[in-house]
């Protein structure tokens, strides 16, 4: 195999990662940006390589399964030409730059955030020495609208959680610092925040909007310190990360570190509150800030479009001249920039592609699963798909006004989603699902006990009719109806039954 570099714990571009079912390649898409070129020659090596479908992932990349062979070199320069790959190939590896998918067309942002990401892309592509870095290092930004990249969303399964999150809030003015006259004009501020342990941690300190770079180049700088110094992780491949940074140093420490490099670019400020965002707000049809366009935010089953869904779409695109396709970190893409005289006419033609600008009921997530892990117990993706097609006959799903968040995992690792389930069905040994409800923290607080594969959409329909019947109103949430449920003393394995 031509594989460049050697295969890291997370998936990548410059080297194939094995499953039982041939290779695994993953393709960053920074801000999930992906340009009709890009698209254009993912769908011809798809073509090449007899690879039927593509995934988007829960970071906005793009996934290719079941290859038999490493991409040719001249694919692998194309990737570079085309910004789909880095000019490091160690670096690589780091994880995707998350992004508003809306960036840039939300009427409700307060900044558009697409140039920080080509900037802190093109700074992380050029830095060799980031390579230390484990490759769950990664950057999130907010650009404070009505789509959420951190923990605005009411519904916390949509929460994304990155080692430096990066959110625009409005400027009070209320800013220290020890750093006067600093950017003391600005209307917005960047609120720093670290991801560590699925969560989100305030640290207090502000970042001018033109000190974005620089404050991520410190805090890498810092990152790369602290690496050096520590003891390195018992398992072989295994690097610290910002969960071990803060334990060991803490947070201030950290932060004294990187503003040793960059004095200018922290400033301390009183965490901002920060707007909440709708659910699911990016799917289905939203005016832009341009006026007389529209956006539409369509739902993919499990993140899968087929390669005649991945042409159809990008001849709409075209066709349209909607500019790039937006993968979002929910698995879903949205189509930008349409006059808002054609909308019905791209509907139409997204219907006929089988695809729906329609917001689901249920927003199923599956990790690979068998065969594609090796880890796994059960066969995920299939069993998703079977409750897919299932579970509305079970349950009225016109009556979900809210998607009810469904995640199937053949390990505890839960690599499809990191944030916490409504409704978490985990394979077994003996293909068998052990069945959870979430508490909105943490999505094994309810154990409901064994179900059987053959069983999935009987019992949960069961559950989800019950919750249709019992709710206080059509905005309570399945959560708070589980956790009203429970403190009132009903037995929630009974709903099994
Ligand atoms: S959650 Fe476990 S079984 Fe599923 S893809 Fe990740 S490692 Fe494999």
């Amino acid at each position: 195999m031509n594989w460049i570099i050697d295969a890291n714990p997370c998936p990548g571009v410059f080297y194939g990662t094995p499953a039982q079912d041939g290779f695994l390649l993953r393709i960053r898409t920074p801000g999930g940006q992906l340009t009709l070129s890009q698209g254009r020659a993912i769908a011809r090596w798809m073509e090449a390589w007899g690879c039927d479908r593509l995934q988007v992932t829960n970071r906005g990349n793009l996934q290719l399964r079941s290859l038999g062979q490493a991409p040719s070199p001249e694919i692998f320069t194309e990737l570079k030409t085309l910004g789909l790959a880095s000019p490091i190939p160690q670096v690589d590896q780091l994880r995707n730059i998350m992004a508003s998918p809306t960036a840039g067309i939300d009427p409700q942002e307060l900044l558009d955030t697409r140039p920080w990401v080509q900037a802190l892309d093109e700074f992380i592509q050029q830095q060799r020495q980031l390579e230390a870095l484990p490759a769950k290092f990664s950057i999130g930004i907010d650009g404070g609208g009505s789509v959420a990249i951190g923990t605005r969303s009411p519904l916390s399964w949509e929460h994304r959680y990155n080692e430096i999150q990066l959110s625009v809030v409005a400027s009070d003015g209320a800013n220290d610092s020890e750093n006067d006259g600093a950017n003391e004009d600005s209307s917005v501020m960047v609120h720093l925040a670290l991801g560590a342990g699925k969560q989100l941690h305030d640290t207090g300190r502000l970042i001018p909007p033109d000190k974005v770079v620089e404050a991520v180049a410190a805090l890498t700088q810092a990152y790369l310190d602290y690496l050096r110094h520590a003891e390195p992780l018992p398992k072989p491949g295994r690097k610290r990360r910002m969960t071990h940074l803060l334990a060991d140093w803490g947070l201030e420490q950290y932060l004294d570190q990187a503003t040793h490099y960059q004095p200018q670019a922290f400033l301390r400020g009183k965490p901002p509150s920060l707007t909440p965002s709708a659910g699911a707000a990016h799917l289905g049809v939203h005016r832009q800030r341009q006026p007389g366009f529209a956006y539409i935010g369509v739902d993919l089953p499990l993140g899968q479009l087929t390669l005649a869904q991945v042409q159809g779409l990008l001849e709409l695109v075209a066709q349209v001249g909607s500019g790039p396709l937006r993968l979002t970190p929910w698995q879903s893409l949205i189509v930008a920039n349409i006059p808002e005289t054609q909308v019905e006419s791209v509907l139409q033609q997204l219907q006929e592609l089988g695809l729906s600008g329609d917001v689901s009921p249920l927003a199923i997530a599956a990790c690979t699963g068998k065969p594609g892990c090796s880890a796994a117990t059960t066969a995920t993706q299939t069993d998703a798909r079977r409750l897919l097609a299932e579970l509305p006959q079970q349950i009225g799903v016109e009556t979900l006004e809210t998607p009810i968040n469904i995640h199937l995992t053949a390990c505890p690792k839960s690599c499809a989603q990191p944030s916490p389930a409504e409704i978490t069905l985990l394979g077994t040994a003996d293909e068998t699902y052990h069945l959870y409800l979430g508490d909105g923290q943490d999505s094994w607080t309810y154990d409901l006990g064994s179900v059987a594969v053959g069983d999935l959409s009987l019992v949960l329909g069961r559950v989800l009719t019950r919750y249709q019947q019992h709710r206080r109103a059509s905005e309570e949430s399945f959560t708070a109806w589980v956790r009203r449920s429970q403190q009132a003393g009903v037995r929630l394995q009974e709903w099994q039954r």
